[in-house]
């Protein structure tokens, strides 16, 4: 008899896609004539820059030669996109990363979601709400959870509310917690944080003795230099901060994927005898385990992200994106509604009208705008309220869009 993960049944039963997905397709088959806008899904639209096209081209070449030909990838990744990580993303800055903390990997929605088992299963882990939800599942798989609540809830997770009062950047908690997940540039809110609320959480982190694991998925789309880019840059954070990048969003590698987890050699947990444990040799000793390397062809993109043509064409997407934000921002506000983000992220995060539930709130912009947004429900009970917006479209969309919501809903 095969028994199966029982946790799997915890989970709550439709995952925010696919219900957004069968609503926009029964609308659409309701109304075969409109013309939708998606703003729903956080997917990068812009195709890949000629640097990553011209590295990847000279890639599949070279191993289609006796001597470029290449088989499994060193189990960390290639030393020329380690060492282009380390310099680009770290040295730059000021950040001295040694080449055993990179851990070159194929997407940080992974890492993210397996870092999760080398810690023990009594870990209580905290999330800030609303949330990427791939961090809240994968600990409701591994078991770490009770049931979900009737309002959505999980038992044994420490959620701490970001809203409008805190501006979207919760302080760290009074309570315990082992392991918390932070997220700046947010993904849903938009919100980001200041090198003094990521000192403050290096403080707590350093002195509730936990891990902090930070997703800089969208660091690339930070405008103000005075904020950091890496939760590095905080000192004192080598020694209790994991942090998670990625090519996704910063450079279009949602369908290349690559990405990166950084784990210094001084973080570490204990174990059931107190003894300290350094998570980097865990975390080496799961890669090795469970994958088996990002390819060549997909690490040599990677690595032309860094070079000088590579930069500037891909801050020019990030500009680009960047520039949608700043009109929905500006289109939304001048229509009357509350908005948040998009400053230094691709979200724009919106209040809903007064009385609607983001679901609700969703429905009515599909009906009335035939725009497809993300209701804030979906990623976390304080979520409810509002609505997020990507600024992954063409500018002819978001204008379109725009102008339709100020039809619909404009005061
Ligand atoms: C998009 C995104 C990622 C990137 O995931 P990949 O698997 O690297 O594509 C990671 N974290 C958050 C919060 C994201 O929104």
């Amino acid at each position: 008899m095969a028994r199966i993960n029982d946790h799997y049944r915890k989970l709550a039963a439709g995952y925010l896609f696919p219900e957004i997905g069968r609503r926009v397709k029964a609308f659409a088959g309701a109304h075969p004539d409109a013309k939708i806008i998606r703003l729903g899904i956080g997917d990068v639209t812009l195709p890949l820059v000629p640097a990553v096209v011209d590295a990847m081209r000279r890639a599949v070449e070279e191993m289609g030669t006796a001597a470029g030909f290449r088989g499994y990838a060193p189990e960390q990744g290639y030393e020329f996109l380690l060492d282009a990580i380390r310099e680009h993303d770290y040295a730059s800055r000021g950040i001295a990363v040694e080449r055993d903390a990179v851990f070159v990997s194929d997407g940080s929605k992974q890492d993210s979601g397996n870092i999760q088992e080398i810690f023990g299963h009594e870990v209580r882990i905290a999330v800030t709400d609303p949330v990427y939800p791939v961090y809240v599942d994968t600990n409701v798989m591994a078991g770490r959870t009770s049931a979900a609540d009737e309002r959505g809830y999980y038992g044994g997770i420490l959620y701490l509310p970001a809203s409008e009062a805190n501006g979207f950047v919760p302080d760290p908690p009074a309570e315990r917690a082992d392991v918390a997940y932070l997220c700046f540039p947010n993904n849903p809110t938009g919100a980001v944080a200041t090198r003094e609320q990521l000192v403050r959480w290096v403080a707590w982190a350093r002195d509730a003795d936990a891990v902090l694991i930070y997703d800089a998925a969208y660091d690339a789309y930070i405008q103000d230099p005075a904020i950091p880019r890496s939760i590095y840059e905080v000192p004192g954070a080598e020694s209790c901060a994991i942090e998670m990048r990625s090519y996704s969003k910063r450079a279009g590698f949602t369908g290349v994927r690559c990405a990166y987890t950084v784990i210094p050699k001084g973080v570490t947990g204990t174990t059931a005898a107190g003894d300290r444990v350094a998570l980097q040799t865990l975390w080496a000793r799961r890669q090795a385990t469970k994958f088996n390397g990002v390819p060549y062809v997909i690490q040599r993109g990677a690595w032309a992200t860094h070079s000088p043509a590579g930069k500037k064409q891909t801050a020019e997407q990030v500009a680009f994106y960047m520039e949608n934000a700043r009109r929905l921002r500006g289109g939304l506000t001048s229509a009357g509604f509350h908005v948040f983000g998009g400053v230094h992220a691709p979200y724009i995060w919106m209040r809903v009208p007064a009385g609607m539930t983001s679901w609700g709130f969703f429905d009515e912009l599909l009906a009335k705008a035939n725009v497809v947004g993300t209701p804030g429900a979906g990623f976390g009970p304080a979520g409810e309220g509002y609505l997020r917006l990507s600024a992954f479209n063409s500018r002819a969309n978001v204008d379109e869009a725009l102008e339709r919501i100020r039809r619909g809903f404009g005061s």
